[in-house]
């Protein structure tokens, strides 16, 4: 096949554009570099079967040839990116989603959209299931974010129902790994640099709020078996191994061997969300995926990665 991956020089986007190579496919990444790094995807530049195409999705898109799939991942995604960013933010998740979608009903390709555990708000149903629809303020700080995420969500429903067109919906739970940028503002970048550099690991708010973290690779298998499969209602793919942020902190000092503790600072954003757990029973059902990578195991790359990128 022929895959577009928007964003394909993010975090996430390079891991997917790395897969699909790998399976075989033929790969056009397309990013802005608004919070994706060429640096990314530079290994990948020698691939007779990868394409780059520097672009703005919130403009329209032109792309030449065939096109039978398209992984929808251009976003800010860390919640200091996007209050940074707002309009962009909203931006790339509402025109550029209407674009992306365009571009497959013309080319007649299957699309699939990185959506967001953070459509859920901060839930008041938890373990948080798919038909759970969430507690989001439109207006608070991080609804640019949020409410992209669910207006693109609709939008790819409506492109199915209206068009038939092949869809797919991921919701993507807390994810770390190797190519996260040190500087992104996330726990789990934070942390580590911090710990790396010998710092105190910064606690926002008490630290019971809770996360659980998923691991890249796990990420990956999961959108790729949902991209192949049949199934157009969103998927949860998320760790459900859940721990407060003081706890991921203790973790991340004893992992790492730092002796400088944690200190306490204000709430980042107001309306963090206190907890967040996926039920993954959709996924296990639909698509026979699971999780693998325990949190030790998935913090030993991302350290070495950020040691060397520190
Ligand atoms: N957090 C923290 N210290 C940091 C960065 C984040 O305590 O240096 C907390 C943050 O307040 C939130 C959680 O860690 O409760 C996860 O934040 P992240 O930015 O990774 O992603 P989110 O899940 O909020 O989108």
């Amino acid at each position: 096949m022929r895959i577009l991956v928007t964003g394909g020089a993010g975090f996430l986007g390079s891991h997917l554009c790395e897969r699909l190579l790998s399976e075989g496919h033929t790969v056009v990444a397309m990013d802005n570099f608004v919070t994706g790094n060429p640096r990314n995807i530079a290994h990948l530049s020698d691939n007779p079967r990868f394409q780059f195409i520097q672009h703005d999705i919130t403009h329209f898109i032109h792309l030449d040839g065939a096109l039978d799939g398209v992984l929808h991942f251009a976003s800010p995604a860390s919640p200091i990116d996007y209050l940074k960013l707002p309009i962009e933010t909203m931006k790339v998740g509402s025109l550029g989603t209407h674009n992306v979608l365009g571009l497959a009903l013309a080319k007649n390709a299957r699309i699939l959209f990185a959506s967001t555990s953070e459509i859920y708000g901060d839930p008041l149903e938890h373990p948080q299931t798919e038909t759970y629809l969430g507690n989001v303020d439109t207006i608070g700080p991080r609804g640019v974010y949020d409410e992209a995420k669910r207006f693109s969500e609709s939008l790819m429903m409506a492109y199915h129902r209206a068009h038939n067109l092949e869809t797919r919906i991921v919701r993507i739970f807390n994810t770390y790994g190797p190519r996260m940028r040190l500087a992104d503002g996330r726990v789990v970048p934070n942390f580590v640099a911090q710990a790396l550099r010998g710092e105190s690991l910064t606690v926002y708010g008490t630290g019971s709020q809770t996360r659980s973290f998923q691991y890249v690779s796990d990420l990956v298998e999961g959108v790729y078996r949902l991209f192949q499969s049949d199934f157009h209602e969103p998927v949860n793919i998320g760790n459900p191994d859940e721990m407060t942020i003081l706890e991921f902190a203790q973790i991340v000092n004893e992992v790492t061997g730092n002796k400088a503790g944690i200190i306490y600072k204000d709430e980042r954003i107001k309306g963090d969300p206190q907890t967040r757990r996926p039920d993954n029973s959709r996924a296990k059902t639909v698509l026979g995926w699971e999780p693998k990578v325990k949190l030790r195991e998935g913090l030993v790359d991302t350290i070495a990665y950020f040691r060397s990128v520190l």
